[in-house]
């Protein structure tokens, strides 16, 4: 492009990516394959607004956590109202249950699925704006509703054909022995102050708990000596925990108790879990979840026990790019060229003729003129399978002539009626 400066463009905020038409089918076929497998165990679909009120989700996700902290896009409107991009989708869920009445017909399983958006640093794995597939079952209490979203994700990660994720899972107990455990941690860690990073330190104050999600390798040794969370649960949450286990083991799901899993967000109780992989360096988390029992009540709506998970699609394509190399180029099958100006109004009516009949192809329609030999060069630069002539001989016949462009085959000239059945012959039977 002459006389234009790259300088002078617009662009996108960091860590806000586009998706290119090279990239999209990828996406597609993904969030298809999601789609069947939550149809396939009867969660319905919600779709939630991007922007709530900034208090929807100081409320639930509470005040000490990261995303609140740091991580939110937040910004008066020009009413002065305090307005948030979400970046999550359970605490708007839950907002959204409660203020259309949902839960007076229980369980509720639904799902969402949509872009979320953080104030991080950007990097591979983790982005400002990124897509999540959430799901969240309501007032259901029992462990298999837990394990039946391990089943689900599990199912989807077979359909996906993603290999080698691993599920860890822990119970975080009830409200009164996180209580006693958190004061245990303090009094472990505040000997040992000098040893703790900055944000350890900020958590030892706000959120203990926090501290063992620290990546920090110099803190490895100090963590691993800590209170088990486990010597602390409460009784409920032990046999809850038990029969989650059983009900895994009976379905042949494998998985690891990882007694450091303690998840960033306030509001989970009892189990929580997450499917992890070796291959996607430190962003390793693709779905991540547990029961949050009080959220329903702590956002004003009667007691409902409740609970869900994440997945992080941009992990989950990365993963398939890094184990399938996954390419799905999106080539038109048909390119209808008019082999002069004069036939352009035939051209677009065989296409449209194909795309009513046969709509399962892809018909592009060639357009900006030029030499006939211009005009072929396109339609094999776009990769089409099969050209559609149409010039002086066949205006005149009523017909119009195939050119194969992927094989040596003959052109055909033919009637509208034969042109489905050798379309249909060449490209769909045979491919
Ligand atoms: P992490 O420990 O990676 O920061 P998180 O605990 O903040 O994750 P959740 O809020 O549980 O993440 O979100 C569920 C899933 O969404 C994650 O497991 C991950 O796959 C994805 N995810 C979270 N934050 C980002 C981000 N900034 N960019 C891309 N994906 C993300
Ligand atoms: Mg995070």
């Amino acid at each position: 492009m002459k006389g234009v400066s790259l300088a002078n463009l617009a662009k996108s905020i960091r860590g806000m990516n586009d998706s290119l038409p090279i990239d999209t089918p990828e996406w597609r076929a993904v969030e298809g394959h999601i789609v069947s497998v939550l149809q396939c165990y009867g969660y319905q679909e919600i779709r939630l607004p991007m922007l709530e009120q900034t208090s929807v989700f100081h409320r639930s996700i509470g005040d000490e956590t990261d995303i609140v902290q740091k991580e939110m896009y937040s910004f008066d409107d020009r009413n002065g109202d305090s307005l948030t991009l979400r970046p999550e989708g359970t605490a708007s869920c839950v907002r959204a249950v409660l203020q259309n009445s949902l839960l007076q017909n229980v369980p509720q399983r639904l799902w969402y699925m949509g872009p979320m958006f953080r104030h991080e640093r950007p990097q591979r794995g983790r982005l400002r704006q990124f897509h999540q597939v959430g799901i969240e079952v309501f007032g259901a209490e029992s462990p298999q509703s837990d394990a039946e979203l391990i089943m689900l994700t599990s199912r989807l990660w077979d359909a996906l054909s993603i290999q080698n994720v691993r599920l860890e899972v822990n119970s975080l107990g009830n409200e009164e022995s996180r209580a006693n455990y958190t004061a245990a941690l303090v009094n472990y860690f505040s000997p040992f102050k000098k040893l703790l990073d900055e944000p350890s330190l900020a958590r030892l104050n706000s959120n203990p708990l926090r501290i063992l999600d620290s990546k920090n390798p110099g803190l490895k040794d100090l963590i691993s000596g800590a209170p088990l969370l486990s010597d602390y649960l409460d009784r409920d949450s032990k046999a809850h925990f038990t029969s989650f286990e059983q009900t895994l083991s009976a379905n042949n799901i494998k998985y690891t108790i990882n007694p450091k899993l303690v998840r960033g967000l306030d509001y989970y109780n009892k189990t929580v879990f997450e499917w992890v992989t070796d291959e996607l360096g430190a962003q390793s988390a693709i779905c991540a979840g547990g029961r949050y029992d009080s959220l329903v009540e702590t956002m004003g709506g009667k007691p409902s026990p409740a609970t869900g998970c994440a997945m992080g699609l941009e992990r989950i394509i990365e993963l398939r790019k890094v184990q399938q190399n996954t390419v799905l180029p999106q080539i038109p099958d048909v390119y209808v060229i008019a082999t002069d100006d004069n036939y352009e109004l035939l051209a677009i009516q065989a296409a449209e003729y194909l795309r009513s009949h046969m709509p399962s192809l892809k018909t592009v329609l060639h357009v900006n003129g030029g030499k006939l030999k211009a005009r072929m060069k396109k339609a094999d630069r776009a990769g089409a399978r099969v050209a559609i002539l149409i010039g002086a001989n066949e205006a005149e016949a009523k017909k119009v002539t195939i050119k194969p462009l992927r094989t040596n085959d003959q052109q055909i000239t033919c009637d509208e009626h034969e042109l489905k059945e050798i379309l249909r012959e060449m490209l769909i039977t045979n491919s």
